[in-house]
């Protein structure tokens, strides 16, 4: 016999945790699947290298135009709590427009007003508030930002009132001030004994017996192949795992799976540095305190500056470029040895979902990143614009990154037509029954915010919708 549950859950980040959490809360017996490891604050040290070994994927990368034009590099997180563990928890809402968005893409009706019942319970769980604690990094650039045309705002985010800004967010919060799943949805249930937690459990597959879900098979940390049945599954990897996990499940083929891997939305990033003459300690602030939204718009540019933060010192070494490329000799030992005095901008632009997740010949993960020219301009506008806001504040050298995403999603579109999306408007798998997906890659066109609030507030409207169990899956 093998173990059964009312509904495994493959992936414990922003979306899996919050599934998780809810149903286990709700009394359904619940298997939380995650490949990482479980870390807690105990473990989070602000030690940059082991961080990245301990909770972070190795570094992946998207070929822009085939190779020809660079890569975006992909990051992410892999331990219990997923990227919510490592990332800056900057809380907002999706914009009408997005929503307005998704509906061309797929077909899905769901409006603000649809879904704002959900954010609230996520925000009212996570503790969601004003982060008007702007330090001296933030001050150096304000002005510029308002005389520009883009004034600062405070940005919202998920840190209670222990945060002590010491900027390590993305080596895992020691203080507990940021409120990952794991800190809150995950641990609550689980150290009440309601939430079955497995770490370090690789899921390989999940098994599909005439047309339904049945269970999953997976890895357990000793390196035993395993098998539970459910009632339900929910996949929720990540925008970039989701799709293979789909694809190495042999869906049956039709339209809908077809799409598994399409669509996917980088909302690619660049770092921008200016070189002010005092100290900014910018490496340590809160990491996002405020942002500017005057160009959140495709028709007002396609981009959200957010200030002020900076890499840590080997991601910082590791990514400088400037015109002629990047650093290199004693340009860069320079740069470096001003490590104090640099102000980072965040330059996050609208795509539109022009990428692919694919398994290659030999099975391997691949992304690709085939940017069209309308993207290729929202970017470099988003640069000019990075770049003349730190001059305009008085720095004397700008620098930036190549492009990376922290914020990956639409790999699986949800919609309303199985010929667009590959969940209906539930989470569920047009082709399979009793399969779910329930994380980033759900989302049917790139937000013109980060993602991760909502990403959790459509995990929390699938956990009522899996809890109500209109189908019978549960019973
Ligand atoms: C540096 C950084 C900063 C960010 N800052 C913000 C921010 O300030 N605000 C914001 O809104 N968003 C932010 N994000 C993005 C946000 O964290 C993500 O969008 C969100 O966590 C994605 O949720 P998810 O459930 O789709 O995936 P994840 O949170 O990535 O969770 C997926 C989980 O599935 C696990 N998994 C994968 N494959 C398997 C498998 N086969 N078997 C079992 N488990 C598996 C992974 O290890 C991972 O733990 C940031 C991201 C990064 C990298
Ligand atoms: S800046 Fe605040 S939220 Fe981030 S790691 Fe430090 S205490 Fe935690």
């Amino acid at each position: 016999m093998n173990e059964r549950f009312d509904v495994v859950v493959v992936g414990s980040g922003a979306g899996g945790g919050v599934i998780a959490g809810e149903l286990a809360e709700r009394g359904r017996k619940v298997l939380l699947l995650e490949t990482g490891p479980h870390k807690t604050a105990a473990d989070f040290t602000r030690w940059e290298a082991k961080a990245e070994h301990d909770l972070w994927w190795p570094i992946r990368f998207a070929l822009i135009d085939g190779g020809a034009g660079g890569a975006v590099a992909l990051l992410g997180g892999r331990c219990v709590g997923g990227t919510t563990t490592i990332n800056t928890k900057v809380a907002l809402r999706a914009h009408a427009l997005d929503h307005a968005k998704w509906k061309e893409a797929s077909g899905l009706e769901l409006s603000s007003s649809d879904l704002a019942p959900h954010y609230d319970r996520v925000e009212q769980r996570l503790g969601v508030r004003e982060r008007t604690d702007w330090r001296k990094s933030v001050r150096t650039v304000e002005s510029a930002f308002r005389e520009l045309g883009a004034p600062l705002e405070a940005v919202r985010s998920y840190t209670d009132a222990n945060c002590m800004s010491c900027g390590s967010c993305l080596q895992g919060c020691p203080t507990n001030a940021g409120k990952s799943t794991l800190n809150t949805y995950i641990h609550d249930a689980w150290a009440a004994g309601k939430l079955e937690l497995r770490a370090d459990s690789r899921v390989e597959r999940v098994l599909i017996e005439d047309g339904e879900a049945t269970g999953v098979e997976y890895v357990d940390g000793d390196g035993a192949a395993r098998r539970v049945d459910a009632g339900a599954v929910v996949v929720a990897a990540g925008t970039l795992n989701t799709p293979q996990l789909l694809l190495r499940s042999e869906l049956p083929d039709s339209p809908s799976s077809r799409l598994v891997g399409r669509h996917l939305g980088f909302h690619p990033v660049r770092l921008v540095y200016g070189l002010f003459d005092e100290p900014q300690d910018t490496h340590m602030v809160y990491p996002i305190t405020a942002h500017a939204m005057a160009h959140q718009l495709d028709e007002d540019g396609g981009f959200v500056i957010e200030a002020t933060t900076i890499q840590d010192p080997i991601a910082f070494a590791t990514t400088l470029e400037d015109e002629n490329g990047p650093l290199w000799g004693a340009p860069l030992v320079e740069a470096l040895r001003n490590f104090r005095r640099w102000v980072g901008v965040l330059a996050m632009v609208n795509d539109d979902n022009s990428g692919v997740v694919r398994l290659d010949d030999s099975g391997q993960e691949a992304f690709d990143a085939p940017f069209t020219q309308v993207e290729h301009e929202r970017m470099a506008g988003a640069l000019d614009f990075a770049r003349e806001v730190l001059v305009a504040a008085g720095a004397s050298q700008v620098l930036w990154t190549g492009l990376a995403s922290t914020h990956v999603q639409g790999s699986c579109r949800m919609g309303s037509d199985p010929e667009r999306s590959v969940v209906d408007a539930d989470g569920q798998s047009w082709d399979v029954k009793r399969l779910y997906v329930g994380d980033g890659s759900v989302v049917p066109r790139t937000l013109s915010v980060n993602p991760s609030l909502t990403i959790m507030a459509l995990a929390s409207r699938l956990a009522g919708h899996l809890h109500d169990d209109p189908h019978g899956y549960l019973s």
